[in-house]
């Protein structure tokens, strides 16, 4: 037995194995694949969840040093996403059958978005006659705000740390983000009762395969229900693109994706992982592969086309004139070809919350 096979045998995997763990290559990376293919297997199945992704609205008053769309960026177009137009796109998944939908944006903490979010999730929830599953991700906000869009509708949550070690997400960050703000947010979150999913970017500047197996142990200790990581990938209109010739060559940083969604799926057996849209544009195929080492949710982006190009996190953002019917074709011919099948008409809860309840 190889020593990688040794390792994969243990009950419990510690910082160390985690680490040597993320170093495979080769032979040893395909056992590593293998071994998270069959915990998959044998745990969630191998139905994939598709959620609908709305990009809401690209105004932030956050200035993260990665993204894209950050408030210091003066080159974009601020929008947000008309009313209606987000019903069509609500209309459109539940007609599919998709069991849910994501509302993403950058983050405001005003009223007047707080009221918005409250009145479009009522909306949403009558037009579908309370059937569709909704997850926001609109950053950190206060208690009462998270607990007032819970009571109108959305019932999990996106969060991601970014990065669990508190010194490189200083390095990433301006000094008035706040990491033990975003961490209370979390323990809000779980609170205020929402299925919590967080995550991290992966092959970013400074960051270590320690700050990686810390990063899975870190997900572990806070009990998650569900997980969104992926690649970092640069822009050119962001401080943090002064650092690019020190990133990991495109395809290792996939790879290394890869191997952080197979270990977390052989961690903690039954959260839901997503196959983020960051994998496929490092990697044509990359959602595929994530769903056969791994994940189980796909994010399918139902964001009008007209906005698309306002939303670039990073560079290379694939499929950006991609229709949502071109969108979906696409991705159950991939989905089939991986060994899995799309769960129409599902929510596709994280398992993990169910049982924690
Ligand atoms: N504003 C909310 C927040 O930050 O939590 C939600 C929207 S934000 C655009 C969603 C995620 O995009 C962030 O959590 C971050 O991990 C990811 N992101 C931003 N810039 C990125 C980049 N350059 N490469 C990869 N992911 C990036
Ligand atoms: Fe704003 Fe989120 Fe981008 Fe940070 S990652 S700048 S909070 S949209």
């Amino acid at each position: 037995m190889s020593e990688i096979s040794k390792i994969l045998q243990k009950e419990t995997l510690l910082h160390n194995d985690l680490v040597q763990l993320l170093s495979t290559k080769g032979e040893d990376m395909n056992t590593l694949f293998l071994h998270a293919q069959k915990v998959k297997e044998q745990f969630v199945g191998n139905k994939v969840y598709f959620r609908g992704l709305i990009e809401l609205s690209n105004r932030c008053k956050k200035n993260c040093y990665y993204c894209g769309i950050r408030s210091g960026n003066p080159n974009i177009h601020r929008y947000f996403v008309d009313e209606q137009e987000v019903l069509n796109a609500v209309q459109y998944a539940h007609e599919k059958g998709f069991g849910s939908i994501v509302l993403q944006s950058g983050e405001r903490n005003d009223k007047d978005f707080a009221e918005t979010i409250e009145r479009l999730l009522k909306k949403i929830m009558q037009l579908t006659n309370n059937e569709i599953g909704i997850t926001l991700s609109l950053g950190e906000q206060d208690e009462e705000t998270y607990a007032r869009w819970r009571a109108a509708g959305a019932k999990r949550y996106l969060l991601r740390i970014e990065a669990s070690n508190r010194d490189l997400y200083a390095k990433l960050h301006p000094q008035d983000h706040n990491y033990d703000h975003r961490l209370n947010c979390l323990q809000l979150l779980r609170k205020t009762d929402y299925q919590v999913g967080t995550g991290v970017m992966i092959g970013l500047p400074f960051q270590t395969l320690d700050d990686l197996a810390e990063d899975l142990l870190f997900f572990k200790t806070l009990d998650i229900d569900m997980c969104g990581m992926g690649p970092y990938i640069e822009h050119e209109e962001t401080p943090l693109y002064q650092y690019r010739d020190q990133l990991l060559p495109k395809e290792e940083r996939f790879l290394l994706s890869l191997k952080m969604v197979a270990l977390l799926r052989i961690l903690m057996k039954n959260v839901n992982i997503a196959a983020t849209t960051a994998m496929q544009t490092l990697d044509p195929q990359g959602r595929e592969k994530a769903l056969r080492v791994g994940s189980n949710v796909i994010m399918p982006n139902l964001t009008p086309l007209k906005y698309r190009d306002d939303y670039l996190l990073y560079e290379d953002k694939p499929a950006q004139s991609e229709t949502a019917d071109e969108t979906v074709q696409l991705l159950e011919e991939h989905i089939k070809a991986a060994g899995c099948q799309v769960a129409y008409f599902e929510h596709g809860d994280s398992q993990h919350y169910q049982l924690r309840k």
